[in-house]
């Protein structure tokens, strides 16, 4: 399978299409060396992680040149990945022993007093994991870690868009001499429904389409997954706020990546008050990004889309507003050669438009004036999605009082992607956002394990206990 730079057209690469048959071998395989990772402790394992966080280190600016021929990101962006895998590495290998660790849970009624209660995290065999191509070693990196921390064996079905950046994961691991626990297998949808077939644990990241399919093909083979799905995240910027800090973050939030992030900006609910004042700032700033092709010299904020079926609902999208009354402040179409979108400000905007309702994944910001708070909460509320939101006031607990009325598994108040870089708080999406266990903190790593409870009596063996028969 080709890989192509979707900036320039040039072909960078080419992968095996791998068949089903050596999934299921190589899923074979990773099991029999599984046993032995799991032997070697938490601890054991923080070792050898460790040593793939230097690695990475290491590599940062040759990693980065991979990720930019084959996405068309411009520089910084292209370095987001091994910075940001790179911190979550360490975070996991440091705390995954403790998070790992046997639980005694304390005594709740005089029953459980004379046991010893004991919670033991056992991982899965074989994990599989499927990304998306939007980051394509950040997010490999997100949910491979924790499964390998976990003490599980990993086989990684990176996304045919972006299969490049997960094989340089793969060479790391095996250049810094770790045991054979880890394997990346590419190729298309096929591949990935193998590794489904196949696999222990399903992490799936991607459309809320597929995952739909791979939660029926979970279920018939009765094994757990998660899926972190698509998102349309809601920016609520009230009368009280800080204008010129909501337009710089909204349009960061926007144009990041090319609105490709599942956490992206997707549509923005202003108080009628500074509705004109809003949309004049933000309309400047997204005005003032630089687009293009970037090398290694950092130029330019915004690179082109990962492909020509994603540069397409980008322009359905906007066609269809605009036939329907929005009108375009600034972009608005494809610009230049290979994959660009010029980053886009809409107004007159409502819920019946396909820029509002679907998922766009492009640099596109639909704007609504609303009447007041509780008029924004229920329009950013009116979605199938649920994955992150934010909102922008001068009063906290106004803030506070609209994150908590949000249907989102994250709300940033002022801030935009807060907790991307905040590993200990759980990232994930509600309704057709996602379903499972989530990214971060204990339970990031613990949904790769089966938990058992152990129990034992503390009374002396003689004495009798309160089950035995015939009752007493
Ligand atoms: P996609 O669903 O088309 O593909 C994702 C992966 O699934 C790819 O590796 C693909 O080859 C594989 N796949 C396709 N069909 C399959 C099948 N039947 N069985 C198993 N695997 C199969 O998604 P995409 O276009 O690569 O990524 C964009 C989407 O990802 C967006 O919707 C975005 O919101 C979402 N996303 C979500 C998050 C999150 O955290 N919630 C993060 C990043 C991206």
């Amino acid at each position: 399978m080709r890989v192509l730079n979707p900036a320039t057209g040039e072909i960078v690469g080419s992968v095996a299409d791998t068949p089903a048959e050596q999934v299921a071998a190589r899923i074979a395989e990773l099991r029999e060396h599984q046993r032995e990772w799991a032997a070697i402790g938490a601890n054991g394992r923080k070792e050898w992680l460790l040593k793939l966080q230097d690695w990475i280190i290491d590599n940062t600016e040759s990693l980065a040149d991979v990720l930019q021929s084959e996405t068309g990101k411009p520089r910084v962006d292209s370095l987001i990945d091994p910075i940001f895998g790179s911190d979550l590495i360490g975070y996991y290998a440091r705390r995954a022993p403790k998070f790992l660790a046997d639980e005694h849970p304390a005594p709740h009624s005089p029953l459980s007093r004379v046991k010893r209660l004991t919670t033991v995290f056992e991982p899965y065999p074989v994990v599989g994991v499927i990304t998306p191509w939007n980051f394509p070693l950040a997010m490999p990196i997100l949910d491979v870690i924790p499964a390998l921390a976990a003490g599980a064996a990993v086989i990684l079905k990176p996304s045919e868009v972006t299969p490049l950046s997960a094989l340089e994961l793969a060479r790391g691991w095996s250049e810094i001499g770790a045991p054979p626990v880890f394997s990346v297998v590419t190729g298309a949808g096929a591949t990935g429904a193998a590794v489904v077939d196949n696999a222990d644990y399903i992490q799936f990241t991607g459309s809320t389409a597929t995952g739909r399919r791979i939660a029926a093909a979970c279920a018939a083979r009765m094994i757990p997954y998660s899926l972190e799905l698509g998102g349309k995240d809601p920016a609520i910027v009230l009368a009280d706020a800080d204008l010129d800090r909501a337009a710089h973050g909204i349009a960061f939030g926007g144009m990041f990546n090319s609105g490709q992030v599942c956490i992206s900006v997707e549509r923005v609910y202003v108080e009628a008050p500074v509705y004109d004042e809003f949309v004049a700032k933000l309309t400047a700033n997204v005005k003032s990004l630089r687009q293009g092709r970037d090398d290694r010299t950092p130029r330019y904020d915004v690179g082109a889309m990962a492909n020509e079926s994603q540069v397409a609902i980008v322009s359905r999208h906007v066609e269809e507003a605009v036939a329907a009354g929005a009108k375009v402040l600034t972009g608005g179409k494809r610009t230049g050669e290979g994959t660009f979108f010029e980053p886009t400000v809409l107004v007159d905007v409502d819920h019946s438009m396909s820029c509002i309702s679907e998922e766009t994944f492009g640099p596109t910001l639909p704007v609504m004036k609303v009447a007041d708070e509780a008029e924004a909460v229920r329009l950013a509320n009116d979605s199938v999605y649920g994955l992150s939101a934010s909102v922008w006031t001068g009063d906290k607990a106004r803030g506070e009082r609209v994150a908590r009325a949000l249907n989102a598994g994250a709300v940033n108040i002022n801030d935009i992607f807060a907790n991307l870089f905040n590993f200990a708080l759980p990232m994930g999406g509600w309704g057709d956002s996602g379903v499972g266990a989530r990214w971060g903190g204990a339970q990031g790593v613990r949904k790769y394990c089966k938990a058992k409870a152990i129990t034992t009596p503390l009374l002396p063996t003689q004495e009798r206990e309160l089950t035995w028969m015939p009752y007493d």
